[in-house]
């Protein structure tokens, strides 16, 4: 087993979080090849994929969905070997999960289901939430990189259940600001301050990390992206695409759906998904995106 700085690890997808976990890994002395579908002035970037895998043990994957994870899967196919971990760290569900669990594999290396929680903030402050699928052996090789810019890892079953539990648990963001956001709406058409909703929930059990972290933004209108309502929306489209399968009825799933969907309409696709709240904005008629 290598000693855990001579681990070498690549990550491709430098967004929001590719890029702070990167930069963690750099400050705690590993060796870092990046590469980003735009380039970046990022140090140690390399011109491909396969050139990341190249220098690289551990690749681990920040970029956006499904689409991306297999277009990247495929530039790092001639590169792949048994060497390799691909750490896949993107939400893309269950099935896509299952499906580039099952590309790398093909090409004998081996694969980690590894989606984590938390936002730009926990990213920059090295707290994410690794949820881990995958076997034993794999996820002891690759804990070291992930316990850089965590801090807690749930190992939650095989491959494809750590991204199952991921998805759910967007479900639960996403509504619990939908809500949140309604809730504010009544209270100013009722003409009272929305700041008195931090002072109502401060000792509430509703009060959750969730309302904490948004509601400031919410009061100030800052939607600076922390999480994009297109990624969102992206998880909550895999949480109805379950249900679905499941023959389950998800009715708060869909309302929060529609929801978002008409924010992307507006144009807040790149907006942290707490912009949903400018829906009930003055200047926001239904109108204006319909
Ligand atoms: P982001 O800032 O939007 O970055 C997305 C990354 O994906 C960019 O590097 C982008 O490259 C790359 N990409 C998109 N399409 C691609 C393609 N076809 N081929 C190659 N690269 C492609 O997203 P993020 O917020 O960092 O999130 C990354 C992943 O983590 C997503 O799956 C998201 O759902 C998940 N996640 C995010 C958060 C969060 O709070 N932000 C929390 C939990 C999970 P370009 O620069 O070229 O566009």
């Amino acid at each position: 087993m290598l000693g855990k700085k001579r681990i070498r690890v690549g990550i491709i997808g430098l967004g929001i979080i590719g890029s702070r976990v990167a930069g963690h890994l750099r400050d705690a002395g590993f060796s870092v090849p990046v590469w980003n579908r735009t380039p970046k002035p990022e140090p140690n970037f390399l011109g491909s994929p396969a050139e990341v895998a190249e220098v690289s043990d551990i690749i681990q994957l920040f970029v956006a969905d499904p689409q991306a994870v297999f277009e990247v899967l495929e530039a790092l196919a001639p590169a792949l070997t048994a060497r390799h971990i691909v750490v896949c760290s993107s939400t893309i569900g269950r099935p896509a999960v299952l499906e580039a669990a099952k590309r790398v594999q093909a090409l004998g290396a081996r694969f980690l289901d590894a989606p984590f929680t938390g936002t730009k903030g926990a990213a920059e402050r090295g707290q994410l939430v690794y949820y881990i699928g995958g076997d034993e052996a794999t996820f002891q090789a690759a804990r070291p990189v992930l316990e850089v810019p965590s801090k807690a890892i749930v190992q939650i079953g095989e491959i494809g259940q750590a991204a199952l539990v991921k998805v759910l648990t967007n479900v639960i963001g996403a509504a619990n600001i939908q809500v949140l956001v309604e809730t504010l709406a009544v209270l100013k058409a009722e003409g009272l301050a929305p700041e008195i909703m931090v002072k109502a929930l401060e000792h509430h059990g509703v009060r959750s990390g969730m309302t904490d972290l948004k509601l400031p933004k919410l009061l100030s209108g800052d939607y600076d992206p922390h999480f994009s309502l297109k990624h969102m929306l992206k998880d909550v489209q895999f949480g109805l695409d379950m249900g679905a399968e499941l023959q389950l009825d998800l009715p708060v799933t869909q309302a929060t759906a529609e929801a978002m969907r008409q924010g992307m309409s507006a144009g807040w696709a790149d907006l942290d998904f707490s912009v949903i709240m400018k829906r009930y904005d003055p200047q926001e008629t239904p109108e204006s995106h319909p």
